[in-house]
């Protein structure tokens, strides 16, 4: 819906005077984390940037209605995707470097007296989620992660999700055509069979590539059962997710019901 995108406030769109009119000692800030990575033969390369932006949006939206202010930072599109890097598109950085940044980021808004803040990301590729822990573990302020591979965050989640094989299939198409339906090749998703490859089992067995897990087009799970409308229900789902861990963090103070 229009109006849910225009609710949550954007950073980006703010003025700096409309910055330091925050009640900043109790505002946390929102990262979207994505990546540019090969999402099978239908999705963008950019899906996980669509999809954190999402659970950014709805969750500050949920913040909103339980009295935290929070507000939407500019996504960060790269990050470290080593396991697509044999597909054209991909763009892979150091796990170094991610760390660095998301600290910097959290340096910046610790300057201006942010509170805390908060990591909205769908991408699952270790390495990644490693250096993301790294960032949460020396930041100058709380960060609030909720890593969905851990307990308890990815068991609200659906059955795609929760049998590991999670990569571009009815999980992450569902939540794009929700959102940007026209970055969504349906004609060749309609034609894709189902993949049951458990990436998250290929990862443990130490398997370091899309490739080596079986996955020969970049994706598995089932594409062709995504919908708009499991797109939406994930997203409620995600939003969920991280205004819960804001809140249990208990980084910013929540007013009485
Ligand atoms: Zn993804």
């Amino acid at each position: 819906m229009i109006s849910d995108r225009q609710n949550a406030r954007q950073w980006a769109a703010a003025t700096w005077e409309e910055v330091q009119g925050l009640d900043r000692a109790r505002t946390v800030a929102i990262l979207p984390v994505g990546a540019i990575e090969a999402h099978g033969p239908h999705l963008p390369l950019a899906t996980d940037v669509v999809i954190a932006e999402a659970m950014a949006r709805r969750g500050a939206e949920m913040l909103a209605a339980r009295g935290v202010q929070a507000v939407v930072l500019p996504a960060l599109a790269y990050t470290v995707a080593d396991f697509a890097d044999g597909f054209p598109g991909t763009i892979s950085i150091r796990p170094t470097t991610l760390t660095t940044l998301v600290t910097d980021v959290a340096d910046g808004l610790a300057r201006h007296g942010i509170a805390a803040l908060a990591i909205a990301n769908a991408h699952l590729d270790p390495a990644h989620l490693a250096a993301l822990h790294a960032a949460v573990d020396v930041g100058p302020i709380p960060i609030v992660f909720p890593d969905l591979t851990r307990r308890p965050w990815g068991s609200r989640l659906g059955a795609e999700f929760k049998s590991g094989a999670c990569h571009a299939g009815r999980f992450e198409g569902s939540v794009v055509l929700a959102e940007r339906r026209e970055w969504v090749r349906q004609e060749i998703a309609r034609q894709l069979p189902a993949l049951e490859v458990s990436l998250a089992a290929a990862i443990r067995e130490g398997k370091p590539t899309f490739e080596e897990a079986g996955l020969d087009r970049a994706y598995c799970g089932d594409p062709a059962a995504a919908t708009a409308d499991e797109g939406r229900e994930t997203i409620e789902t995600l939003g969920g997710i991280l205004a819960d861990a804001v809140i249990e963090a208990g980084v910013v103070a929540v007013p009485e019901p």
